[in-house]
């Protein structure tokens, strides 16, 4: 007979070990599965400097160890694996995994966050890695002296081609629109600097070119005109926002129209009782490490309070 928990958190970034650490001191015996990308998006940057208690700093994967640690030790466990099916139709609620595992739990603590997103151009994800990257503190370095272009009209395009200034020789900013929605001061930051160029209207609409194994160049289109042109490069960077990873909830949960899962006002908890969603796969508009964790630990008070409710 397989064993209920009491509580499986998916998720392994700031939420799901923020809700692992309060969930294993309230004996509620967590198990994480880790997800695809263990320690989540921080594991993906360098140095993380608003996370309050780190004044000098931290490194994103160190930091994300250290939650890992800090929720192993009051008992958690954690799995390197990924949900694949959910049923949350009855309880207690059920989850497969990648490994070939079906675990139940009594409360499911949901936080698979968000990803990166592409263009969606076939070329883009051949040369992943090769010069197409979505994260310029995790692959700027490779660009010393180099030509590189990023993509985006939002606060993350610039403060990424403002991060890619430290290294590129150049830095061009490719927007599809006439303006950008970045506040003010990330726009000014980018658009005052020496080495950044801001292109208006401008769409990519090919990545060149995969025979060289490498980006060398980008066709680039006038989103007013549709005339096209071919510009040489050495990067592309990609900062067009992010999407929630919920879509192994669809049908189960209550989802927006782009896939964030919703949430009672001012809770974790959903519309189906004893499953709790934090960090960013319910949230849009913060989208931080802190606050990811803020609400992992509501979600772990609230799923303990609702077990005590059921059990008395
Ligand atoms: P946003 O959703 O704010 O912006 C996405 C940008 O990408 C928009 O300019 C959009 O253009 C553009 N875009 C979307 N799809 C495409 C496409 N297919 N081709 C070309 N361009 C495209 O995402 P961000 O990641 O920039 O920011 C998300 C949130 O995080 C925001 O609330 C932001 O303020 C916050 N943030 C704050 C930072 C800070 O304060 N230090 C740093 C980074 C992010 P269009 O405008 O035409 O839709």
């Amino acid at each position: 007979m397989t064993e209920v928990l009491k509580t499986l958190i998916l998720g392994s970034g700031p939420a799901g070990y923020t809700a692992a650490i309060y969930a294993a001191r309230a004996n509620l015996e967590p198990v994480v599965l880790a997800g695809n990308q263990p320690g989540g998006q921080l594991t993906i940057t360098s140095d993380v400097e608003n996370y309050p208690g780190f004044p000098e700093g931290v490194m994103g994967p160190e930091m994300m160890e250290m939650f890992r640690k800090q929720a192993e030790r009051f008992g958690t466990k954690v799995f390197f694996e990924m949900a694949e099916k959910v049923d949350f139709s009855q309880r207690p609620f059920k989850v497969w995994s990648n490994a070939d595992k079906v675990y139940e739990a009594e409360t499911i603590i949901i936080a698979t966050g968000a990803s990166a997103l592409y263009l969606g151009l076939e070329n883009e994800q051949k040369l992943q890695g090769r010069g197409v990257s979505a994260c310029a503190t995790c692959d700027g370095f490779f660009f010393r002296g180099k030509k590189v272009y990023v993509v985006g009209g939002g606060d993350s395009a610039c403060e990424e081609a403002t991060f890619l200034t430290k290294f590129a020789s150049e830095v061009h900013l490719l927007v599809r629109r006439d303006v950008m929605r970045a506040s003010k001061i990330m726009q000014e930051r980018a658009l005052n600097h020496e080495k950044v160029t801001v292109h208006w209207n401008t769409a990519v609409v090919d990545v060149l070119d995969v025979e060289a194994g490498k980006v060398t160049a980008l066709r680039l289109q006038d989103t007013q005109t549709g005339e096209e042109r071919v510009e040489e490069a050495d990067g592309l960077f990609l900062a067009i926002g992010h999407k929630p990873n919920t879509d192994l909830f669809q049908g189960q949960l209550p989802m927006d129209d782009v896939g964030y899962l919703i949430t009672h006002a001012g809770k974790t908890a959903t519309d189906i009782p004893g499953v709790f969603v934090c960090g960013d796969a319910q949230d849009s508009y913060y989208r931080q490490a802190i606050t990811a964790a803020g609400t992992g630990c509501m979600a772990a008070i609230e799923a303990e309070r609702w077990l005590e409710a059921q059990h008395g």
